[in-house]
């Protein structure tokens, strides 16, 4: 998703589930760690979290958008706009947004493991030792896969 992309579609989700305009600025920015998002009151603008939006559905960056979009309409309108307020908590709810940004996927290296009987796949952060550990599901034996660096 590019940032026009992004931007489009704050826009349409503010029209949607607030009724309202979105009337500033959304951008990536990759120096966002842990959160989905953030809404900077200065400037009115939001940003967002590339790997986020790169790893999950528009099923689950919907919800981060409109978490965002709660703190942007509720600041506008001068109300509470901050988690621990009653005003947040409840338009946060009434539009169907996420109260927490889901786990970034894990980086660094993962070794995938599959099993050579049932097919099934494995994901470890270390190295396992094929000819002792087997399959939990069918006792087969194990393979590695591939390593992926993350
Ligand atoms: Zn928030
Ligand atoms: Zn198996």
């Amino acid at each position: 998703m590019t940032n026009q992309e992004l931007q489009a579609r704050v826009e349409a989700i503010s029209m949607a589930a607030f009724h309202q305009p979105f009337r500033h600025r959304a951008i990536f920015n990759a120096r966002l760690k842990t959160t989905g998002g953030r809404f900077h009151p200065a400037d009115m603008n939001l940003d967002f979290n590339p790997k986020l939006f790169a790893a999950y559905p528009s099923a689950i960056t919907d919800g981060i958008i409109k978490h965002e979009l709660v703190h942007y309409h509720l600041y506008a309108q001068h109300r509470g706009y901050q988690h621990r307020d009653h005003d947040f908590r409840q338009l946060l709810a009434a539009v169907g947004g996420s109260r927490f940004a889901p786990p970034l996927p894990t980086t660094g290296r993962q070794y995938i493991y599959v099993c050579t009987q049932c097919g099934r796949q494995f994901v470890r952060r270390r190295r396992i030792d094929v000819r002792r550990y087997a399959c939990g599901h069918c006792r087969g034996k194990l393979r590695l896969q591939k390593t992926v660096i993350n």
